[in-house]
C-alpha cells in the first residue's frame, strides 16, 4: 500500500494516478531535466521527477552577479551542441542571447524544456529517506506525506544547496559564498575570500568590480594551475576577468595557504595558517567547495577517497538499481562536473535501465551521433597539443 499526499495539487493529481514508479528522478536541476528528457526519447512513460523547491532551484540561489563561466554558442546545426544544453536541439545561448548566462536565466531555459515536453516534475516534494525495498524489487522513497515506490531511483540532487559549512574550525564564524543572494549586500570595504577555484574567484571577482579591496587566500593558488582540464583549473573566462581585476590594484592573490582556523578578535576576525595569520575587518567569505547531496544516502553507496563509488553505469557498487547523474559523478580522472560532461552520461543511464524494462534502446544511438552517449571513458583525455 503506497500512501501519497502532497500538498501541491499539480503534484498531488498526478502522483495518485501512479502508485509505483519505473523510475523516480531525484531533482529537477539541469541534470534531472536532462535525464527526464532522455527517459522521454526512450518511450519511458512511468516515471517522475521530485523536485523540493522548483525547476532549476539552484541556479535561482547564485549570486545575482554570477554568471556560468561556460559560454554558451547555438553550434547545434553544425554538430556542436551548446556547452550548457542539456537536451538535443537547445540551446540557451538562442533563447536569451547571452553566452554567460545568469542563474535565472538558466533555470528558465530548464522551466522552458520541461513544459515543452510535458515532463512529468513534482515540485514541493522533499525526499528525505530511501530504503531498499526487497518486497518490490526497488525502493521506498520517502517524501513529507508518505513512501513512494520506485523500481528504480535516479540521484540528482546535484551540490550547491549541500554546502560544506566545517571545512575548518571557526568556520561558523564565516559566510559560505552559497549564502550570498547579491554582493552588492555586503557590507565594508575590504574582504577576504578562503578558497580560490572558481567560487571563489567570481566572489572576488564582483566584489572588486564593486570597488572593494580583496585578498583570495588558496591552499594551492589555482589561478597558477595550468592543467588543461577546466574541473581541476581556472577557465579562461575567469582567468581574464581575474586579470582585469588584478590591474586595478585590489586583489591580492596568496597561494600555498592551508587554512586552519578562523578566530573572532576585536578588529575582526583572524585567519590562521600554520605559519601566518591574516586580519580582515568583514566575515571571511569560504568558497571552499560543497559537501554535495549524496552524504544524504550516504549508507547506499561505498566510497573511497570521498567519492561514492559508482559501477560503468553509473550504479552505486552495492545499491543495484541506485544511479547517479550530474556533478558527483567522477570515475577515475575523470570528473563530470561541468554541463557538458555530465549530460553524456545520461544515455548510458537510461540505457541500463532500457535493458532491465526491456525496453526497446534504439532510440539512444542519436545521442551517439551527437557526442551525447559516452560509455567509453578511455576518450576522456585532456591532453592538448599546443
Ligand atoms: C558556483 C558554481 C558555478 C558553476 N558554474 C558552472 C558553469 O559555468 N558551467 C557548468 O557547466 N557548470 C557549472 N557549475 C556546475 C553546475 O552548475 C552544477 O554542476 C549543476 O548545477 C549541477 O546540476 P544538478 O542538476 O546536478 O544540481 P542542481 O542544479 O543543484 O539541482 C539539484 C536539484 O535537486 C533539488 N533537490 C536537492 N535535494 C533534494 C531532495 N532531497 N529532494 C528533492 N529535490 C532535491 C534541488 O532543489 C535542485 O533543484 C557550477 C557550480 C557551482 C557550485
Amino acid at each position: 500500500m503506497i500512501i501519497i499526499l502532497v500538498n501541491y495539487t499539480r503534484v498531488s493529481s498526478l502522483m495518485k494516478k501512479l502508485e509505483t514508479y519505473d523510475v523516480v528522478i531525484v531533482g529537477a536541476g539541469a541534470a534531472g531535466i536532462g535525464m527526464g528528457v532522455v527517459l522521454r526519447d526512450l518511450g519511458l512513460e512511468n516515471f517522475a521527477i521530485l523536485e523540493r523547491h522548483q525547476i532549476g532551484e539552484s541556479f535561482r540561489r547564485w549570486p545575482q552577479e554570477m554568471n556560468f563561466i561556460t559560454p554558451s554558442f547555438p553550434g547545434h546545426g553544425f554538430g556542436q551542441l551548446d556547452l550548457n544544453a542539456i537536451a538535443r536541439k537547445t540551446s540557451p545561448a538562442i533563447i536569451f542571447r547571452r553566452e554567460h548566462l545568469n542563474g535565472n536565466q538558466y533555470a528558465k531555459y530548464l522551466e522552458i524544456i520541461a513544459d515543452r515536453i510535458s515532463l512529468p516534475v513534482h515540485t514541493g516534494v522533499e525526499v528525505q529517506k530511501i530504503e531498499v525495498s526487497p518486497q518490490c524489487h526497488g525502493f521506498g522513497i520517502h517524501v513529507p506525506d508518505g513512501v513512494i515506490q520506485a523500481q528504480f531511483v535516479i540521484w540528482a540532487a546535484g551540490e550547491f544547496q549541500y554546502p560544506n559549512l566545517n571545512p575548518f574550525p571557526g568556520a561558523d564564524l564565516c559566510l559560505h559564498n552559497s549564502q550570498v543572494d547579491s554582493w552588492t549586500q555586503l557590507q565594508g570595504d575590504e574582504f577576504t575570500i578562503l578558497g580560490g577555484y572558481e567560487s571563489g574567484m567570481d566572489a572576488a571577482v564582483n566584489l572588486v568590480a564593486l570597488g572593494k579591496k580583496v585578498k583570495v587566500l588558496d591552499r594551492s593558488g589555482t589561478w597558477g594551475n595550468t592543467d588543461p582540464d577546466p574541473s581541476v583549473s581556472l577557465s579562461p573566462y575567469t582567468l581574464q576577468r581575474v586579470e582585469l581585476c588584478c590591474s586595478t590594484g585590489r586583489l591580492e592573490l596568496i597561494g600555498n595557504v592551508a587554512i586552519e582556523e578562523v578566530t573572532a578578535i576585536p578588529s575582526g576576525y583572524a585567519i590562521h595558517s600554520e605559519y601566518d595569520k591574516w586580519i580582515s575587518p568583514t566575515q571571511p567569505i569560504i568558497c571552499t567547495g560543497f559537501e554535495g547531496s549524496l552524504k544524504r544516502i550516504a549508507n547506499l553507496f561505498n566510497w573511497s577517497d570521498g567519492y561514492a563509488r559508482l559501477n560503468d553505469e553509473d550504479e552505486s557498487t552495492i545499491t543495484p538499481g541506485l544511479f547517479v547523474v550530474g556533478p558527483s559523478v567522477r570515475h577515475d580522472k575523470a570528473i563530470f562536473c561541468f554541463i557538458y560532461k555530465f549530460r553524456q552520461r545520461f544515455a548510458v543511464v537510461a540505457n541500463s535501465i532500457a535493458r532491465r524494462l526491456d525496453l526497446d534502446p534504439a532510440a539512444l544511438e542519436v545521442y551517439r551521433d551527437e557526442g551525447m552517449f559516452l560509455d567509453d571513458l578511455s576518450c576522456c583525455d585532456n591532453d592538448c597539443i599546443c
